[in-house]
């Protein structure tokens, strides 16, 4: 093992160094992947400085998501303390489903937990749970409220048409968690945006009237807490008193952008989310984590009790149930996904999870302010959010953002909202400095001006 350490240190610093020296890693066509790398399996293996080379080319062709040239996803950068955490529990190897298994694992996972309750003020009644991802967090929260609503589907199936809602920017797991829960896509109503991305609160009283009237049964409502595409931040508060009227469960999707919860100066974007009855949240999103780190909490943990709890005497052999997380996830096996965040908060604390949140809010209006003070720009996206939607000189997005990847010059993604496609410059890597935004912008220009002129 002590081998593979220094195999590891020496792959780990060719990263870094091709981070710094080739930050957008030239793609390879899907076409030509398996000529330009080795990547079979044979009969024989190989070891020392043969397998050392396959695995320093695969490293030097794969994109480079901590690189400061990395704005395409909802994730990016690397923050040392969280990498440490990560590499931990991967060679501690523990599951997280039994405290005789994870020990103290279990109580890092649990102070998380507590922790962000705190934050959302769900009271002392409220747990949660880690899944594999958002999507996965999304997927409790709509089971919770599906057994809420009628325990007997956990055994009998159904026999009710149900129902659900969320805004039509919302994540598209939303419709594909209603699939899996056998509730069906068509039976997620997509309610219409306000020209920010947020929901319109009286188009879902006026949605959920309808329904009620026609005989079907409304069970859940997901609201979001930064969408995929602008970053919109629906009215919480509104949402949740047409779900108190209706007594049917808000769910705040907090994949993207729920991470404002521990900032002081961006926390009113989520008011009312006491009132909610779930909230979720990616630390490998605003937090950055590696990934996954995703959390879900419900204000009464009866609920995910309910919904995940399964008797197994071959597992559950010791100590109580609070202590042993598998009573209360969607896996069995369970990879820790804690340990990143805890250390990463033990060792900034709740002032330095707030740094890195303010950073990426500051590093957005930087964005921003440029566009707006150059005329070859055109901004679509509004105050408060970190996603950076703009056009420029009228180039098409998807165009623009498919030669700047193949060319080397930038990782960034194209979105669309309201039939309009633009550019989406996601400032989520908070160890980047304004100079890397600008730099963003004059890449770009460069690129732009040399092709027009060839
Ligand atoms: C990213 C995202 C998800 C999905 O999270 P994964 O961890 O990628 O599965 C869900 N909802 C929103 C709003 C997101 O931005």
């Amino acid at each position: 093992m002590i081998k593979d350490l220094k195999l590891f240190q020496e792959l780990a610093e060719l990263l870094l160094e091709e981070e710094q020296n080739n930050p957008v890693a030239k793609p390879i066509a899907t076409d030509l992947l398996y000529h330009k790398l080795d990547l079979s399996l044979n009969d024989k293996g190989i070891v020392d400085e043969e397998l050392k080379d396959v695995l320093s080319s695969i490293i030097r062709t794969t994109p480079k998501t901590a690189s400061k040239l990395f704005f395409n996803q909802l994730f990016g950068g690397r923050i040392g303390k969280a990498a440490l955490g990560d590499l931990l529990a991967v060679l501690l190897n523990n599951s997280m489903y039994t405290y005789k298994v994870a020990g103290p694992q279990v109580g890092i996972e649990k102070v998380i937990l507590k922790e962000i309750s705190a934050r959302i003020n769900y009271g002392n009644n409220s747990d949660g749970t880690f899944a594999s991802g958002g999507s996965m967090t999304n997927y409790i929260a709509m089971l919770m409220a599906r057994d809420r609503f009628d325990p007997s589907i956990r055994t009998e199936g159904y026999t009710k048409k149900l129902v659900a809602y969320t805004s039509e920017s919302s994540h598209y797991s939303i419709e594909k968690n209603a699939s899996f829960l056998g509730i069906g896509r068509h039976q997620i109503r997509k309610i219409a945006s306000d020209n920010y991305g947020k929901m319109i609160p009286e188009k879902l009283q006026k949605c959920i009237a309808d329904d009620l009237n026609k005989g079907y049964h409304p069970f859940f409502v997901n609201a979001t807490a930064g969408t995929t595409v602008l970053g919109a931040f629906d009215d919480i508060y509104a949402l949740s008193q047409v779900c108190n009227k209706n007594d049917i469960w808000l769910h705040v999707d907090g994949a993207y952008c729920g991470s404002v919860i521990f900032s002081n100066n961006y926390k009113h974007l989520i008011n009312g989310i006491e009132f909610s009855d779930s909230f979720s949240v990616n630390a490998h999103k605003m937090l950055g984590t590696p990934l996954t780190s995703s959390i879900i909490l419900t204000k009464d943990k009866k609920h995910l009790h309910d919904s995940l709890s399964n008797d197994a005497d071959y597992l559950y052999q010791t100590d109580g149930d609070d202590f042993n997380l598998g009573k209360t996830s969607l896996q069995c096996g369970r990879r820790n996904n804690a340990l990143k965040l805890w250390t990463l908060w033990k060792s900034v604390g709740h002032k330095g999870l707030e740094k890195i949140v303010d950073k990426q809010f500051y590093l957005a209006k930087i964005a921003r302010e440029y566009i707006k003070s150059n005329e070859s720009y055109k901004l679509y996206s509004f105050d408060d959010s970190i996603s950076v939607c703009f056009n420029y000189k009228d180039i098409p997005a998807k165009l623009l953002c498919t030669e700047l990847y193949e060319n080397s010059e930038l990782m960034v993604g194209f979105g669309q909202f309201k039939g309009q496609e633009f550019v989406r410059l996601v400032t989520i890597n908070s160890t980047l400095q304004e100079e890397d935004i600008k730099n963003f912008f004059s890449t770009l220009e460069r690129y732009v001006r040399h092709k027009i002129l060839k």
